[in-house]
């Protein structure tokens, strides 16, 4: 019996990092996945890895800032698996600048991407779910979403707070609709959108300073959260925040 036995998710960013750990996750655990992202030939790999370990997956060419590829995921999760329970908004870029450095078109991509395209993800996928009588939502936000940092980027900040946010709105006004909504804060990860940070000794050991837990985060250790939320275990979690970043917010 897996714990997502009869599930149908999407996730977002699939193709690697996080996401593509999420998608090996939620398929382990007996869901049928339609993921997408725009790195087409690491997705299709992806697809192609589940499928050889017994796993259902649909690969889809997937750029969140395009509401009609939003709509065309939601259509092939209903076509081929039959409904859609479960939304992983994962997708996201960093640009890491300071305020003063970010240009109007740095903020203009990163809020498209970070922000944008989880408002359009959660927009075409809540008639799914509530045509499949309820559903989960989970938001990737980040620690950047709670607090601010000495060297992090205002811009990203911005999106993840707004990710924040926007999930408590969903969570409140679709709770009747039994929809849940919440997001997920990791500390750092180690995904290609942190090795500039990883492989800077100076800048590494500037990060470790601020991680009681001693070490940098995986991409399993997030997955695990995904997993709680996407199944009935936090069937009475809504609105929440689960902060998995190795203690760096706690004090
Ligand atoms: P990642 O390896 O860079 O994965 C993000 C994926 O999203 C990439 O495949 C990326 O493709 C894709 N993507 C970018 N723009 C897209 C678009 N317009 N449409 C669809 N997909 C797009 O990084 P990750 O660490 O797994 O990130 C996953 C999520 O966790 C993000 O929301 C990130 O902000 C969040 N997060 C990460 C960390 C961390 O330390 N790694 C910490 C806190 C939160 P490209 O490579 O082409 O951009």
């Amino acid at each position: 019996m897996g714990r997502l036995d009869g599930k149908v998710a999407i996730i977002s960013g699939g193709a690697r990092g996080q996401g593509a750990t999420e998608v090996r996750f939620l398929t382990r655990e007996g869901a049928k996945v339609v993921f997408g992202d725009i790195l087409d030939e690491e997705g299709m790999k992806v697809e192609a890895e589940i499928r050889e370990l017994g796993g259902e997956a649909t690969y889809v060419h997937l750029d969140v800032t395009e509401e009609a590829q939003w709509q065309a995921a939601v259509q092939t999760a209903e076509e081929r698996y039959g409904k859609l329970d479960i939304l992983v908004n994962n997708a996201g870029i960093l640009i890491r600048k300071g305020l003063e450095e970010t240009t109007v078109e740095d903020w203009e991509r990163i809020m498209d991407i970070n922000a944008k395209g989880v408002f359009l993800g959660s927009k075409s996928a809540i008639p799914a779910m509530r045509r499949a009588g309820g559903g989960s939502i989970i938001n990737i936000s980040s620690t950047a979403g709670l607090v601010g940092s000495p060297n992090g980027s205002p811009s990203y900040t911005a999106t993840k707070g707004a990710v924040r946010l926007l999930t408590k709105a969903t969570a409140i006004q679709y709770a009747g609709e039994n929809i849940r909504c919440n997001s997920v804060h990791p500390g750092p990860i180690d995904t290609p959108m942190i090795q500039d940070t990883i492989n800077d000794p100076s800048r590494l050991e500037q990060r470790m300073q601020r991680l009681p837990l001693g070490r940098v985060g995986t991409t399993e250790d997030i997955a695990y959260g995904v997993l709680y939320l996407a199944s009935d275990e936090s069937s009475f979690v809504t609105g929440s925040e689960l902060v998995i970043d190795g203690g760096t917010t706690a004090s």
